[in-house]
C-alpha cells in the first residue's frame, strides 16, 4: 500500500487522483486531502477515502467541516487555516501531488520534499517561482520530482539520462488552445467563458485562461528548463491541435522520441502515481484508424506574446520569473472576476512589471516569498490603469 496526500484534492488535477485511487484501493491510501473553499467536494472524499488529516485554506470552515465529519473519522485531524496545507505536507507519505493552483503551492511542495516525500508536481508556478531551490532541496533530500504536466511528463517518459548530453532539441507541444484559429479583435473582446473553453482538455479556470494566452506554455517552458536541466534556447514550442503527441525529446542521432496519448490528466498522473511502475486506467484509447491528421505549426508570437514574455523574464534577473508569475495570476484573477480587465491586458499587465525592470538577488525561499508579495501589490496598481 502507498500512502498519499493530495494538495488541492477538491480541483481538477486532484479529483483525477482521487478517481485513480478509487479504482485501485488495493495499491493506494489516502493520508491527507487538502482544498481551498470546497467544503461539500471535501466533505465527500473525506467520508470516502477516510484520510488521517483533512485541511482546507478558509479558516471559517473549521468548525461545519468539524460538525460534517463528526463521528465518521473519529481518528482524522481537520485544521483549517491558510497555512494548514504546509502542516499536513510535514506527515510523510509515499507520493505527495503538489495540485493547487499558483504559488500558494510553493511553501507546502517544499516542505513535501523537505520531509524526503516523493512529490508528483502539477503545481507548475512553484517551479517558475523557486527553481533552483526546490531543485536543490530534491537533491538535499535524495527524491524524486515527478512531473504530471503532460507535456513533461511526456518527456520524463522519453529522456533518457544516460544520453542528456546528445539531447538536441525538447520539442514541448502546446494545443495552441480556444484562441488558435481567431483574429486579433476577436481575442481582444474574448470573455472569461471564451477563454475557458479549452477545446481539448478540461482543466481549472487559472489554467485555462493561461492555456488561452499562452502564458500555460510560458511557464512550461521554464518548467522544462528546470526539470530536464536543459539549456532554455534548446526548448522549442511546437503547436501540435490534437493534443495527441504530448511532447518530443530529439537526439544528435537524428531520433525524435515521442509520447502519445489521448487527452486526458489521468495517463499522466497514472505514471507519477505508480512510478517506476505503470498503472492501468480506464483513459480513451487512441484508435489510429479513426485518428485526426496530425499536424505542426510554429507558435505566431505577434497574436501571442507570452513565450517572448516568458523567454525574456526567464534570460533577465533572479527575481525576473516570480514577477511574470505573480503578475499573471493577478492579471488572470482579474479577468475572471467579471472581465474587470479585457483579455489582451492580461499580457500588457505583466509587460509593464517586467519593463520595470527591478532586480533583486534570490537566495532564499523567504526572498521568493517577499518579492510575489511586492510584485502582487504593484501588479495591482498596473492593472488599475486597464480597469474596464
Ligand atoms: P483547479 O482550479 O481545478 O483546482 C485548484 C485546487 O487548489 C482546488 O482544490 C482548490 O480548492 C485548491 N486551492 C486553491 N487555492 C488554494 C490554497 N491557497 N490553499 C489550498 N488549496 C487551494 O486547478 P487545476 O486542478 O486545474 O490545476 C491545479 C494545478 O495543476 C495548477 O498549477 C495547474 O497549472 C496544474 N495543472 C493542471 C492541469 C489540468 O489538467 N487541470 C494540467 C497540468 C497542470 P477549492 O476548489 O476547494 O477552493
Amino acid at each position: 500500500m502507498k500512502t498519499i496526500t493530495i494538495l488541492g484534492s477538491t480541483g481538477s488535477i486532484g479529483q483525477t487522483t482521487l478517481n485513480l485511487v478509487k479504482q485501485h484501493q488495493d495499491k493506494f491510501q489516502v493520508l491527507g486531502l487538502c482544498g481551498g473553499n470546497n467544503l461539500k467536494q471535501m466533505i465527500a472524499d473525506a467520508l470516502f477515502f477516510k484520510p488521517k488529516f483533512i485541511s482546507m485554506s478558509n479558516e471559517k470552515l473549521q468548525k461545519d467541516l468539524e460538525s460534517a465529519l463528526a463521528g465518521h473519522l473519529p481518528h482524522s485531524k481537520i485544521i483549517c487555516g491558510e497555512q494548514a496545507s504546509h502542516h499536513i505536507a510535514q506527515e510523510k507519505a509515499d507520493i505527495f501531488i503538489s495540485a493547487i493552483v499558483g504559488s500558494a503551492g510553493l511553501i507546502p511542495t517544499m516542505e513535501a520534499i523537505k520531509h524526503g516525500t516523493q512529490v508528483a508536481l502539477a503545481n507548475k508556478e512553484s517551479l517558475v517561482c523557486a527553481g533552483n531551490l526546490m531543485l536543490e532541496q530534491v537533491r538535499k533530500s535524495q527524491t524524486t520530482l515527478l512531473p504530471i504536466d503532460s507535456e513533461h511528463n511526456a518527456i520524463f517518459q522519453v529522456l533518457q539520462q544516460n544520453h542528456h548530453a546528445h539531447i538536441e532539441k525538447i520539442l514541448l507541444t502546446c494545443s495552441g488552445g480556444p484562441f488558435r484559429t481567431k483574429d486579433l479583435e476577436f481575442i481582444r473582446k474574448a470573455t472569461p467563458a471564451q477563454a475557458v473553453a479549452h477545446p481539448k482538455w478540461s482543466m481549472g479556470n487559472k489554467i485555462s485562461v493561461d492555456s488561452a494566452s499562452l502564458m500555460n506554455k510560458g511557464l512550461e517552458w521554464i518548467e522544462a528548463s528546470h526539470l530536464f536541466n536543459v539549456d532554455c534556447d534548446k526548448i522549442q514550442v511546437v503547436i501540435h491541435p490534437q493534443s495527441i503527441i504530448h511532447s518530443m525529446v530529439a537526439y544528435d542521432d537524428g531520433s525524435v522520441l515521442a509520447q502519445l496519448g489521448s487527452p486526458d490528466m489521468a495517463v499522466p498522473i497514472s505514471y507519477a502515481l505508480d512510478y517506476p511502475k505503470r498503472l492501468a486506467n480506464n483513459s480513451k484509447r487512441i484508435d489510429f484508424w479513426q485518428c485526426e491528421d496530425l499536424t505542426f505549426q510554429q507558435p505566431d508570437e505577434t497574436k501571442f506574446k507570452a513565450l517572448k514574455l516568458s523567454r525574456s523574464a526567464f534570460k533577465a534577473n533572479d527575481n525576473s520569473t516570480i514577477i511574470l508569475n505573480a503578475s499573471n495570476e493577478e492579471a488572470v484573477a482579474s479577468f475572471l472576476d467579471n472581465h474587470k480587465i479585457g483579455f489582451l491586458n492580461i499580457l500588457d499587465v505583466i509587460e509593464e512589471m517586467l519593463n520595470l525592470n527591478i532586480s533583486t538577488k534570490i537566495h532564499s525561499l523567504e526572498d521568493v516569498l517577499a518579492e510575489d508579495q511586492k510584485a502582487r501589490i504593484q501588479t495591482q496598481e498596473i492593472i488599475k490603469k486597464f480597469l474596464r
